[in-house]
């Protein structure tokens, strides 16, 4: 096995052999891929690995060479990162930075765990509201919250996005750049 030293980059981007993406892994594994000839570097990261016979730029975007048939995850898994990048690590109620979870209508009465439920929310907006709803409390959400949707979302989840990666995945169809919803006028 090649020595690369797996402190470059975050990770690289895997397409499948049509160009549609697949998934994240660590810039170790894509120079392995590109080594093994199991895939092609179409994007470069910054820096070059070195192996023993070789040293190739570290990958950003890699291809395989074969077409893989890829099962999809068709709903995101409702973690507390993933709240959080839902909602650009931004409370819903205040827009102050979120450190919590807050169940919209709450649990004690019945409130679902779910996407359409769950938001994220500072300490202080939390604890305020309690076990009311944001009506009860005169407050408004600053927007629905919703189940994530999109390539983007089913590719990388809660990880930030590599700004060379743009061109393979539609990062506007969603608020994974963590840009918060337009403040309305
Ligand atoms: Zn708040």
């Amino acid at each position: 096995m090649p020595d690369i030293r797996p402190a470059m980059g975050s990770g690289a981007l895997v397409l499948n052999a049509t160009y549609e993406p697949l998934c994240v892994v660590s810039v170790r594994r894509a120079a392995i891929l590109v080594l093994t000839a199991k895939a092609v570097c179409v994007a470069d990261g910054d820096g070059v690995l070195h192996s023993a016979f070789d040293a190739l730029p570290v990958p950003s975007v890699v291809r395989l060479t074969r077409f893989v048939r890829v099962p999809y995850r068709t709903h995101v898994g409702l973690s507390r990162r993933a709240i959080f990048a839902r909602d650009g690590w931004r409370c819903a109620y205040c827009r102050g930075p979120a450190e919590t979870i807050d169940h919209v209508f709450p649990r004690s009465r019945g409130g679902r765990h779910a996407w359409e439920n769950v938001v994220a929310a500072c300490a202080r907006c939390n604890h305020t509201k309690g076990d009311k709803t944001p009506a009860e409390m005169g407050w408004r959400l600053h927007a629905m919250p919703t189940t994530p949707k999109g390539t983007a979302w089913r590719v990388l989840g809660h990880r930030a996005p590599d700004p060379r990666w743009a061109d393979w995945l539609d990062l506007r169809e969603n608020e994974l750049t963590t840009t918060p919803v337009a403040e309305a006028a």
